[in-house]
Protein backbone atom coordinates (compact mmCIF):
# COMPACT_ATOMS: atom_id res chain seq x y z
CA UNK A 1 0.00 0.00 0.00
CA UNK A 2 1.12 3.64 -1.34
CA UNK A 3 1.36 6.49 1.14
CA UNK A 4 -1.82 8.31 -1.07
CA UNK A 5 -3.78 5.22 -0.73
CA UNK A 6 -3.34 4.73 2.77
CA UNK A 7 -4.75 8.02 3.62
CA UNK A 8 -7.45 7.70 1.44
CA UNK A 9 -8.96 4.93 4.10
CA UNK A 10 -10.42 7.70 6.06
CA UNK A 11 -12.40 10.72 5.67
CA UNK A 12 -12.79 13.05 2.79
CA UNK A 13 -9.90 14.99 1.70
CA UNK A 14 -9.67 18.15 3.84
CA UNK A 15 -12.13 16.71 6.79
CA UNK A 16 -10.70 16.25 10.26
CA UNK A 17 -10.97 12.55 9.78
CA UNK A 18 -8.42 12.78 7.23
CA UNK A 19 -6.39 14.99 8.73
CA UNK A 20 -6.46 12.50 12.07
CA UNK A 21 -5.16 9.96 9.48
CA UNK A 22 -2.35 11.78 8.38
CA UNK A 23 -1.08 12.50 11.74
CA UNK A 24 -1.30 9.21 12.55
CA UNK A 25 1.17 8.20 9.32
CA UNK A 26 3.47 10.87 10.28
CA UNK A 27 3.82 8.92 13.36
CA UNK A 28 4.19 5.76 12.21
CA UNK A 29 6.56 6.90 9.42
CA UNK A 30 8.23 9.64 11.22
CA UNK A 31 7.91 11.91 8.59
CA UNK A 32 7.12 15.87 9.01
CA UNK A 33 3.95 16.57 7.15
CA UNK A 34 6.02 18.20 4.86
CA UNK A 35 8.12 14.78 3.85
CA UNK A 36 4.90 12.89 3.42
CA UNK A 37 3.29 15.30 1.20
CA UNK A 38 6.35 14.48 -1.26
CA UNK A 39 6.32 11.06 -0.77
CA UNK A 40 2.72 10.51 -2.02
CA UNK A 41 3.87 7.34 -3.77
CA UNK A 42 6.22 5.69 -1.15
CA UNK A 43 5.17 2.02 -0.21
CA UNK A 44 4.72 1.12 3.31
CA UNK A 45 6.63 -1.71 4.65
CA UNK A 46 4.30 -4.46 6.10
CA UNK A 47 4.73 -3.67 9.58
CA UNK A 48 3.95 -0.19 9.18
CA UNK A 49 0.42 -1.14 6.79
CA UNK A 50 0.09 -3.08 10.01
CA UNK A 51 0.58 -0.45 12.64
CA UNK A 52 -1.38 2.00 10.22
CA UNK A 53 -4.41 -0.27 9.98
CA UNK A 54 -4.24 -1.20 13.74
CA UNK A 55 -4.11 2.98 14.70
CA UNK A 56 -7.43 3.64 12.22
CA UNK A 57 -9.22 0.52 13.93
CA UNK A 58 -8.90 2.14 17.30
CA UNK A 59 -9.38 5.76 16.11
CA UNK A 60 -12.92 4.51 14.21
CA UNK A 61 -13.95 2.92 18.28
CA UNK A 62 -13.77 6.37 19.02
CA UNK A 63 -10.01 6.52 20.94
CA UNK A 64 -8.10 9.72 20.71
CA UNK A 65 -5.24 9.82 18.38
CA UNK A 66 -3.31 11.62 20.80
CA UNK A 67 -3.47 8.05 23.10
CA UNK A 68 -2.64 6.40 19.85
CA UNK A 69 0.38 8.32 19.36
CA UNK A 70 1.04 8.63 22.93
CA UNK A 71 1.47 12.80 22.09
CA UNK A 72 0.03 15.58 21.77
CA UNK A 73 1.09 19.48 21.39
CA UNK A 74 -0.01 22.41 23.41
CA UNK A 75 1.62 25.35 23.46
CA UNK A 76 5.16 25.17 22.36
CA UNK A 77 5.12 21.82 24.05
CA UNK A 78 5.08 17.92 22.73
CA UNK A 79 3.35 16.12 25.59
CA UNK A 80 3.28 12.28 26.35
CA UNK A 81 -0.17 11.37 27.11
CA UNK A 82 -1.29 8.18 28.82
CA UNK A 83 -4.78 6.36 29.78
CA UNK A 84 -4.11 8.05 32.94
CA UNK A 85 -3.55 11.44 31.95
CA UNK A 86 -6.46 14.14 30.15
CA UNK A 87 -5.46 14.53 26.31
CA UNK A 88 -4.78 18.80 26.84
CA UNK A 89 -7.00 20.85 25.08
CA UNK A 90 -6.43 23.68 22.76
CA UNK A 91 -8.91 25.81 24.75
CA UNK A 92 -6.62 25.47 27.90
CA UNK A 93 -4.63 27.69 26.29
CA UNK A 94 -6.29 30.61 26.64
CA UNK A 95 -5.58 29.82 30.51
CA UNK A 96 -2.08 30.07 29.72
CA UNK A 97 -2.64 33.25 27.82
CA UNK A 98 -4.18 34.89 30.51
CA UNK A 99 -2.04 33.70 33.33
CA UNK A 100 0.59 35.67 31.42
CA UNK A 101 -0.94 38.61 30.66
CA UNK A 102 -1.13 39.23 34.46
CA UNK A 103 1.25 41.42 36.23
CA UNK A 104 2.92 39.14 38.80
CA UNK A 105 6.07 38.92 40.34
CA UNK A 106 9.74 38.01 38.75
CA UNK A 107 10.31 35.10 40.58
CA UNK A 108 6.36 34.27 41.56
CA UNK A 109 5.55 31.21 43.31
CA UNK A 110 2.81 29.08 41.70
CA UNK A 111 1.10 26.06 41.70
CA UNK A 112 -0.70 23.97 39.16
CA UNK A 113 -3.67 21.68 41.13
CA UNK A 114 -4.16 18.42 39.20
CA UNK A 115 -1.77 18.72 36.58
CA UNK A 116 -2.15 15.84 34.39
CA UNK A 117 0.41 15.85 31.75
CA UNK A 118 1.83 18.98 33.46
CA UNK A 119 0.71 20.98 30.13
CA UNK A 120 -0.42 24.30 32.48
CA UNK A 121 2.77 24.04 34.70
CA UNK A 122 4.34 23.09 31.98
CA UNK A 123 3.53 25.62 29.51
CA UNK A 124 4.12 28.67 31.99
CA UNK A 125 7.65 27.10 33.05
CA UNK A 126 8.76 27.17 29.54
CA UNK A 127 7.36 31.02 29.09
CA UNK A 128 8.59 32.32 32.77
CA UNK A 129 12.29 30.91 33.92
CA UNK A 130 12.11 32.38 36.80
CA UNK A 131 8.83 31.36 38.56
CA UNK A 132 8.75 29.05 40.99
CA UNK A 133 6.46 25.89 39.76
CA UNK A 134 5.27 23.55 41.75
CA UNK A 135 2.53 20.62 40.14
CA UNK A 136 0.15 18.42 42.17
CA UNK A 137 -1.95 15.16 40.92
CA UNK A 138 -3.52 13.13 43.21
CA UNK A 139 -2.01 9.86 41.08
CA UNK A 140 1.54 8.51 41.27
CA UNK A 141 1.29 7.15 37.66
CA UNK A 142 -0.27 10.05 36.33
CA UNK A 143 2.54 12.63 37.77
CA UNK A 144 5.31 10.35 36.77
CA UNK A 145 3.73 11.39 33.28
CA UNK A 146 4.13 14.72 34.21
CA UNK A 147 8.01 14.44 35.45
CA UNK A 148 9.17 12.68 32.36
CA UNK A 149 7.08 15.64 30.38
CA UNK A 150 9.59 18.05 32.22
CA UNK A 151 12.03 16.11 31.51
CA UNK A 152 11.88 16.09 27.86
CA UNK A 153 11.73 19.42 27.72
CA UNK A 154 14.66 20.57 29.79
CA UNK A 155 12.13 22.31 32.58
CA UNK A 156 13.25 20.46 35.48
CA UNK A 157 12.65 23.31 38.11
CA UNK A 158 9.69 22.46 38.14
CA UNK A 159 8.61 20.74 41.33
CA UNK A 160 6.13 17.50 41.95
CA UNK A 161 3.91 16.83 44.91
CA UNK A 162 1.61 13.74 45.07
CA UNK A 163 -2.02 14.40 46.79
CA UNK A 164 -5.14 15.70 46.06
CA UNK A 165 -5.39 19.61 45.64
CA UNK A 166 -3.56 21.21 48.66
CA UNK A 167 -2.91 18.36 50.58
CA UNK A 168 0.09 17.55 48.08
CA UNK A 169 1.70 20.72 49.67
CA UNK A 170 3.45 21.99 52.29
CA UNK A 171 3.13 24.79 54.18
CA UNK A 172 3.95 28.30 51.67
CA UNK A 173 2.16 30.97 49.91
CA UNK A 174 1.60 31.68 46.85
CA UNK A 175 1.44 34.47 44.37
CA UNK A 176 -0.56 32.53 41.16
CA UNK A 177 -2.92 29.06 41.82
CA UNK A 178 -4.38 27.40 38.73
CA UNK A 179 -6.46 24.53 37.58
CA UNK A 180 -8.37 22.99 35.06
CA UNK A 181 -9.98 20.21 37.76
CA UNK A 182 -12.66 17.91 36.66
CA UNK A 183 -15.79 19.78 35.84
CA UNK A 184 -18.38 17.65 33.90
CA UNK A 185 -21.78 17.01 35.88
CA UNK A 186 -22.00 13.46 35.41
CA UNK A 187 -25.71 13.62 33.75
CA UNK A 188 -24.08 15.45 30.80
CA UNK A 189 -24.42 13.23 27.96
CA UNK A 190 -21.27 14.68 26.44
CA UNK A 191 -19.24 12.26 28.89
CA UNK A 192 -20.24 9.52 26.90
CA UNK A 193 -18.09 10.57 23.97
CA UNK A 194 -14.93 10.80 26.57
CA UNK A 195 -15.32 6.79 27.33
CA UNK A 196 -11.64 6.82 26.58
CA UNK A 197 -9.90 9.24 28.81
CA UNK A 198 -10.00 8.86 32.82
CA UNK A 199 -13.61 9.98 34.18
CA UNK A 200 -11.46 10.73 37.32
CA UNK A 201 -10.00 13.99 35.27
CA UNK A 202 -13.58 14.93 34.30
CA UNK A 203 -16.19 14.24 36.21
CA UNK A 204 -16.85 15.81 39.49
CA UNK A 205 -20.28 16.09 41.41
CA UNK A 206 -22.59 19.03 42.42
CA UNK A 207 -23.06 19.29 38.27
CA UNK A 208 -19.47 19.52 37.73
CA UNK A 209 -18.60 22.42 40.59
CA UNK A 210 -17.41 20.65 43.38
CA UNK A 211 -13.85 20.58 42.52
CA UNK A 212 -13.94 23.88 41.95
CA UNK A 213 -15.49 25.12 44.63
CA UNK A 214 -12.70 23.23 46.89
CA UNK A 215 -10.05 25.50 45.88
CA UNK A 216 -11.76 29.01 45.62
CA UNK A 217 -13.20 28.07 49.19
CA UNK A 218 -9.70 26.93 50.37
CA UNK A 219 -7.33 29.41 47.65
CA UNK A 220 -7.31 32.20 50.18
CA UNK A 221 -5.31 30.68 52.93
CA UNK A 222 -3.02 29.62 50.67
CA UNK A 223 -2.26 33.07 48.85
CA UNK A 224 -0.14 35.84 49.47
CA UNK A 225 -1.99 39.50 49.39
CA UNK A 226 -3.42 40.19 45.88
CA UNK A 227 -2.51 36.40 44.96
CA UNK A 228 -4.71 34.93 41.88
CA UNK A 229 -6.15 32.07 41.32
CA UNK A 230 -7.51 31.36 37.44
CA UNK A 231 -9.28 28.38 36.59
CA UNK A 232 -10.68 26.47 33.22
CA UNK A 233 -14.33 25.73 33.80
CA UNK A 234 -17.38 24.34 31.61
CA UNK A 235 -19.26 26.57 29.05
CA UNK A 236 -22.08 27.74 31.08
CA UNK A 237 -19.96 27.68 34.77
CA UNK A 238 -18.89 30.98 34.54
CA UNK A 239 -21.58 32.73 36.61
CA UNK A 240 -21.52 29.60 39.26
CA UNK A 241 -17.86 30.12 39.33
CA UNK A 242 -17.94 33.97 40.08
CA UNK A 243 -20.76 33.77 42.60
CA UNK A 244 -18.49 30.88 44.26
CA UNK A 245 -15.52 33.95 44.17
CA UNK A 246 -17.88 36.63 45.44
CA UNK A 247 -19.12 34.65 48.24
CA UNK A 248 -15.52 33.88 49.34
CA UNK A 249 -14.63 37.49 48.88
CA UNK A 250 -12.51 37.42 46.51
CA UNK A 251 -11.96 40.86 43.73
CA UNK A 252 -11.22 41.59 40.35
CA UNK A 253 -13.57 38.84 39.55
CA UNK A 254 -13.12 38.29 35.51
CA UNK A 255 -14.03 35.52 33.32
CA UNK A 256 -12.41 35.12 29.77
CA UNK A 257 -13.75 33.34 26.37
CA UNK A 258 -12.45 30.64 24.86
CA UNK A 259 -11.74 30.53 21.18
CA UNK A 260 -14.69 28.41 20.40
CA UNK A 261 -16.62 31.96 22.34
CA UNK A 262 -17.40 29.94 25.49
CA UNK A 263 -16.74 31.14 28.82
CA UNK A 264 -14.13 29.13 29.62
CA UNK A 265 -11.81 30.26 32.29
CA UNK A 266 -12.56 32.89 35.38
CA UNK A 267 -9.74 34.29 37.84
CA UNK A 268 -9.98 36.12 40.82
CA UNK A 269 -7.50 38.18 43.30
CA UNK A 270 -7.55 37.74 47.16
N1 LIG B 1 -12.73 20.57 28.42
C1 LIG B 1 -12.86 19.14 28.56
C2 LIG B 1 -14.07 18.66 27.79
O1 LIG B 1 -15.15 19.18 27.96
C3 LIG B 1 -12.99 18.74 30.00
C4 LIG B 1 -11.77 19.04 30.79
C5 LIG B 1 -12.04 19.01 32.27
O2 LIG B 1 -12.99 18.44 32.77
N2 LIG B 1 -11.20 19.64 32.98
O3 LIG B 1 -13.95 17.76 26.99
Amino acid sequence: MKIAQALSLRGQADSYERQEATWLLEHILKLSALELKLHMMQALTAEQEQAYLDGLMRLAKGEPLAYITGTQPFWTLDLKVTPDTLVPRPDTEILIETVLNLDLPYQANVVDLGTGTGAIALALASERPHWHITATDIYAATLDVAKENAIRHGLDRVQFALGAWYQALTAQKFDLIVSNPPYIDPQDPHVLNLQHEPQRALVADQHGLADLEHIITTARYWLKPNGWVVLEHGFDQAQAVQTRFKQNHYKNITSIQDYGGNDRVTLAQF
